[in-house]
């Protein structure tokens, strides 16, 4: 099986407890075999250049025992900087994070929004059904006109994970949507790596034959 977990954080966010190094060797132990940082952009800051020439040498120091990817987690809520879209375009992904949250920005703005960066981007831990409910569209359809993957986050903090795995019609709806779904264990401390929930999830969208990003 090919597993990928393309959520994690590093002592470049405020929260992250492990160094890339961590992080990516861990990942190795647990059979992972493509690994995606994503650091906070608010608390990185000033020094993403910096983030990015490291995790840059990590996918070469590591190239022949796993695929490190180099993402960033962007919040929705307070408004990012604007020149954050320009500099995208040096990662592989981002992932906007929690996009149903009452108080992130509006749903369409976000599409406006996320058409100025020049990467992949995914919807990180957020409810695409709830959001659908909010604003009565079908939002996987959005998503997939616009390059928008969705993450099955399995930090075990989001009930629409554990909604997923069980119910067949969302399921189902996600499987014909065409839209990519990536595993994302959003890790803060490899302490709490949740192995077998990731493979789960792998598995699952191999089996469903949904395409992750
Ligand atoms: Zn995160």
């Amino acid at each position: 099986m090919y597993v990928t977990d393309l959520h994690n954080h590093t002592i470049f966010s405020y929260d992250g407890s492990n160094t890339p190094e961590e992080i990516i060797e861990n990942a190795i132990l647990c059979g992972v075999d493509v690994i995606g940082i994503t650091d906070h952009q608010f608390s990185i800051g000033d020094r993403l250049p910096e983030y990015y020439q490291y995790i840059q040498s990590c996918k070469i120091r590591y190239a022949d025992k796993i695929r490190v990817l180099c993402g960033l987690e962007i919040g929705t809520r307070p408004s990012p900087p604007q020149s954050l879209p320009a500099s995208s375009e040096f990662f592989d992904y981002v992932l906007f994070e929690s996009l149903d949250d009452e108080r992130a920005m509006d749903f369409y703005e976000f599409i406006e929004w996320r058409r100025l960066f020049k990467c992949k981007a995914g919807l990180a831990h957020t409810d695409i059904f709830k959001l659908g409910e909010r604003y009565g569209t079908d939002i996987p359809g959005v998503m997939r006109a616009n390059d928008i993957f969705w993450e099955l986050n399995t930090s075990g903090n989001y009930p629409y994970y554990y909604d997923f795995l069980t119910n067949e019609k969302k399921r189902r709806a996600v499987a014909e949507s065409g839209i990519e779904v990536s595993v994302g264990s959003d890790t803060h401390y490899i302490a709490e790596y949740r192995k077998t929930q990731i493979r789960r999830a792998n598995e699952l969208l191999q089996k469903l034959n949904i395409p992750m990003p």
